[in-house]
């Protein structure tokens, strides 16, 4: 019987396969029980018009067998088995569309791993743990049975056989174990069925495997009882996906449970999102937030993703495409049958359909945080506690590209209503007259509502957003406006406000603003008089360009951009404490530089900067009293 050589692509295909050192060979398991659940199904759907069949739904079954002496791995399948020109056509060669792609993306610095990991190669994946695979195989409806037998290299051959009923099996003939590589533990009890859990779980066909177990023997004892081991056929897969059941059968409590179990988490979800999508794709998907943020998620080493099903069967863990950053929180499975495990179907179109997919899941998070935020607003708090920063960190991502997804899910704390509110609501608001939505950052809210700068919105009861978290003033800074209306610093911005205070003539004021100027020198860039404070002496503001903020964020990020924001010295030149710098001036001029002095680190405390010379000031102070 002559051997036949494998197509030229396949060859290359098998080469990589066999020299692999892909460090998850397991998954040839996978790849051959679904092929063995195809084969079934193919069967199955014949039976719904051909009586001849003669198998019931609940006949149909796959089964793996381990031969540790022999060190042999079967698995059989009742499924619709392959003729010769099958085998010749199924086996041997690779559908050449794919391959060539593959063969692309393997070029691409070895990236063959990723590839493998994803999508599979299908049969030829047995050939990364296997020496030799025989392949025992009848089709429905043809008498004959045939061989094939190969050991990957050098080419395969197909001779008749014996075999009794419709079907095949793969027998895979385990490497022996190298000096760093553990074949057999393909052959151990423990391994498969770790591995059918893990990849194989929801394939809708039984898989069976004689399983050890152990009992009291029966003459033993009930005090001092014996235990003896024996052998028993067993089902290790769960067949059913909680996905594919109608999303009313399903009870809160298995979805609990499967969350929980699934992705290590103690606390059962605070949301569950069902998708069954048909169209341009269909997919189901279970998606889950989180009621709490695992322990790594604000650091480096948190991955995000969901789990990618193709008709029951593992794809990939932790599945990017899916899932932006921004929601990155959400965890959960999607399973879709039109993605094929087979890498032969174009990598291309994979890309498309998870973008779709993609596309869609963001969607469907957006609608229910909105639903949440609608009917739920305590949850949602609670949602926004564990997961806002997130949000916000995905509005300042890419330039703002998510920003129109995601503004109407932030939360800021509202000066007048005392609780945190939505920028539509703010929006939704505002009077007329007003034309812009002011904003404040510091420490605390309290802090915040004795701002000196805020006294003119505050003395108007105009509703102020407070920021205390790190990100805001930021995001206040790149979102720049919602609705059209300009986001406003209360304390640096125009506040454009129609009864603005008049103006005071700067030429009256010049010879005193240029003497504090000069007495501080360096320290601010300005000195002006303030249109905004009523009952305080100062404030420092930046003006219209860089914050304090920003200065802060990037001092800390990009030192060497040395980013400074403009130290701009307001006064309040009705307040007594500005009469008495101008009493000093005429008559002690030393004294008045002290004033000036005081008044610039008053100014800094309330903007929240440090003041240089701590004990210097304290004897400054002092020294005013003497
Ligand atoms: P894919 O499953 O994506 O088609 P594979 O390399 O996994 O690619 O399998 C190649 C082909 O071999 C299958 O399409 C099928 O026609 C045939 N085949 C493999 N295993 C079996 C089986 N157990 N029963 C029947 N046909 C099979
Ligand atoms: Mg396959």
């Amino acid at each position: 019987m002559a051997k036949k050589e494998f197509k030229a692509e396949s060859k290359r295909l098998l080469d990589l396969m066999i020299h692999s050192i892909y460090t998850h060979k397991e998954i040839f398991l996978r790849e051959i029980i679904s092929n063995a659940s195809d084969a079934i199904d193919k069967l199955c759907y014949k039976s719904l018009t051909d009586e001849n069949v003669g198998l019931k739904r609940e006949d149909f079954r796959i089964t793996i067998h381990a031969d540790q002496d022999n060190r042999l791995l079967t698995v059989s399948d009742n499924g619709i088995g392959m003729d010769e020109n099958d085998l010749e056509n199924n086996l041997g060669i690779i559908a050449s569309s794919g391959t060539y792609q593959f063969r692309q993306e393997v070029g691409k610095d070895n990236e063959d791993v990723d590839i493998i990991g994803q999508f599979g190669v299908g049969f030829y994946s047995a050939f990364m743990v296997s020496g030799q695979i025989t392949v025992i195989t009848k089709k429905y409806g043809n008498g004959q049975a045939y061989r094939w037998e190969s050991d990957g290299a050098d080419g395969y051959t197909i001779t008749p056989c014996e075999k009794e009923g419709v079907g095949t099996d793969i027998i895979m003939h385990i490497k022996p174990d190298g000096d760093e590589e553990d074949y057999s533990e393909f052959l151990q009890e423990y391994t498969l069925r770790n591995l059918v859990k893990k990849y194989s779980d929801y394939i809708r066909w039984p898989i069976r495997m004689e399983v050890t177990k152990s009992r009291k023997k029966e003459d033993s004892p009930e005090d001092k009882p014996e235990y003896e081991s024996y052998k028993e056929e067993e089902t290790l897969n769960s067949m059913v996906p909680l996905w594919q059941r109608k999303k009313s059968d399903v009870t809160k409590d298995e979805h609990d449970k499967f969350y929980q179990e699934k992705f290590s988490d103690f606390t059962p979800p605070q949301s569950v999102i069902t998708v069954s999508a048909e169209g341009q794709v269909s997919y189901k998907a279970l998606l889950y937030i989180p009621a709490r943020p695992p322990y790594d998620y604000y650091s480096a080493d948190y991955q995000r993703g969901l789990q990618l099903y193709s008709a029951g069967v593992m794809i990939m863990d932790k599945c990017q495409d899916l899932i932006g950053d921004h929601f990155g929180f959400v965890k959960g499975v999607v399973d879709s049958p039109d993605l094929s495990l087979n890498i032969s179907r174009e990598l291309l179109q994979h890309d498309r359909q998870l973008k779709l997919i993609a596309n869609n899941i963001e969607k469907k998070v957006k609608s229910e945080l909105e639903r949440m935020l609608r009917e739920d607003r305590e949850g949602y708090e609670k949602f926004y506690q564990n997961f806002g920063r997130q949000l916000k960190v995905g509005c300042l991502n890419n330039y703002g590209a998510k920003r129109e997804l995601l503004e109407d899910l932030l939360l800021f704390y509202s000066s007048t209503e005392k609780k945190l509110v939505t920028l539509k609501e703010y929006v939704d608001r505002m009077p007329e007259s007003q034309k812009c939505i002011y904003y404040a950052a510091g420490e605390d809210v309290a802090a915040m509502d004795n701002l000196p700068q805020t006294e003119l919105l505050r003395e108007r009861k105009m509703e102020i957003l407070y920021l205390t978290d790190q990100p805001d003033q930021l995001l206040m800074e790149i979102l720049r406006e919602y609705k059209e209306k300009p986001l406003r610093s209360a304390v640096d911005g125009d506040l454009e406000l129609e009864d603005m205070p008049e103006e005071k003539p700067a030429e009256d004021y010049k010879e005193s603003l240029d003497f504090i100027k000069e007495a501080l020198g360096d320290e601010v860039d300005e000195v002006r008089i303030s249109r905004k404070l009523k009952t305080h002496p100062v404030c420092l503001t930046c003006g219209e360009g860089v914050s304090f903020e920003m200065e802060r964020y990037f001092t800390a990020a990009q030192p060497e951009m040395g980013l400074k924001a403009k130290r701009i010295l307001e006064l309040n030149v009705d307040h007594p404490a500005f009469a008495a710098l101008e009493g000093a001036r005429a008559n002690d001029p030393e004294k008045a530089k002290k004033y000036a002095q005081v008044l610039l680190n008053q100014a800094k405390l309330i903007a929240g900067l440090p003041i240089g010379d701590p004990s210097g000031y304290t004897d400054l102070l002092c020294s005013l009293w003497s």
